[in-house]
């Protein structure tokens, strides 16, 4: 038996202890399941065989947060849900948009349709993206548990309620909202597996294309120590839109607002090689090999590598580790 002792409440029995490596092991002292219902094991043969009923166990038993639910967020929840993951939390403050189509997973061009009068332009289509996307995952399993967070993750609120989570995907565009995640991942010692893809286009030729993903958690390199965060692009993110304009046009910001170029089939590729590393996190597939922080995706050279990356002394994944409520989350109140 374990017990937690907080200074404001004295100390009470622990309902599981973590353990973060290569892998995450959950031991849970109550001895009983975080689901209310046992999964269905006819559904899950095909990954009972390469699991086994014990890894299938865990998969159903893992309380996932997905950040963002664009080009990777959505075939990761995709994925997520036909895997049997059961307890999701997502967030997006977005709304859907007819290009959301070409990669989004669970939009259809029935979305597009409004049931509003052209003349009221302002509401139509206003379909956020969070119920677009539970409403597929309610397709795929009603059993799925979900919490839709229509707003950013930059909110106090929002990043909190993802405080329960085993595992978070961080597949916003962002870099401010990326920033808090990689904060809550050290603070509070919850793995995080952050998306990325870059495609350099130029009058509808592509010149470059590259594609990560960063397993960030104790000990491993942070989302700062790999400088895939730029503070630039987080301080023009946080100007009021007009504010930015005006310091765009001055040159002091880069031009964050225009859209940039998008596959599926990329996007698919890295969120596939996300969640097969969330499938390594859970069940240890890979063994000695699953020590994984980052792997790099050369599109263009068909390559997938793993990078090497280490972390930097001072960094804020060193100074915040471990400090749960003790330290203030860079958030808007
Ligand atoms: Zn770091």
């Amino acid at each position: 038996m374990a017990r937690v002792w907080k200074a404001s409440e004295g100390s009470h029995p622990a309902s599981a202890i973590t353990i973060i490596g290569r892998c995450i092991r959950k031991i849970n002292l109550n001895g009983i399941s975080t689901h209310p219902t046992p999964y269905k094991k006819d559904v899950y043969d095909r990954q009972i065989l390469a699991f086994g009923t014990h890894g299938q166990e865990m998969l159903s038993n893992t309380k996932v947060g997905i950040v963002g639910l664009g080009g990777t967020g959505t075939p990761v929840v995709e994925q997520l849900v036909r895997i049997g993951v059961r307890d999701f939390g997502i967030i997006d403050p977005g709304y859907f948009s007819p290009s959301n189509i070409t990669r989004g997973y669970g939009s259809f061009y029935s979305d597009i349709k409004s049931k509003w009068p052209k003349w009221f332009p302002l509401l139509k289509n206003k379909r956020a993206k969070v119920d677009i996307a539970a409403n597929h995952m309610r397709k795929i399993n009603p059993e799925a548990t979900i919490l839709s967070i229509r707003d950013s993750v930059v909110k106090d609120s929002a990043l909190k309620a993802l405080l329960d989570r085993d595992v978070i995907f961080s597949c916003t565009d962002e870099h401010w909202g990326r920033s808090v995640v990689n904060q809550l991942s050290y603070q509070y010692l919850i793995p995080v597996i952050n998306m990325g893809i870059r495609i350099d286009s130029k009058s509808g030729t592509i010149h470059g294309a590259f594609g990560s993903i960063d397993i960030i958690r104790p000990d491993q390199p942070c989302l700062w120590c790999s400088g895939f965060l730029n503070s630039d692009r987080i301080m023009a993110e946080s100007l009021p839109a007009n504010e930015r304009k005006a310091r765009l046009r001055e040159g002091y910001v880069e031009d964050i607002d225009m859209n940039a170029p998008s596959v599926i089939s990329l996007t698919t590729t890295v969120s596939g090689h996300a969640t097969t590393t969330f499938l390594q996190l859970i069940t240890d597939f890979m063994q000695e090999a699953g020590n994984i922080s980052r792997l790099n995706y050369y599109i263009m050279e068909s390559v997938v590598d793993r990078g090497r990356i280490k972390v930097e002394p001072d960094c804020i994944c060193s100074q915040v580790k471990g400090f749960g409520d003790m330290k203030i989350l860079p958030t808007l109140k």
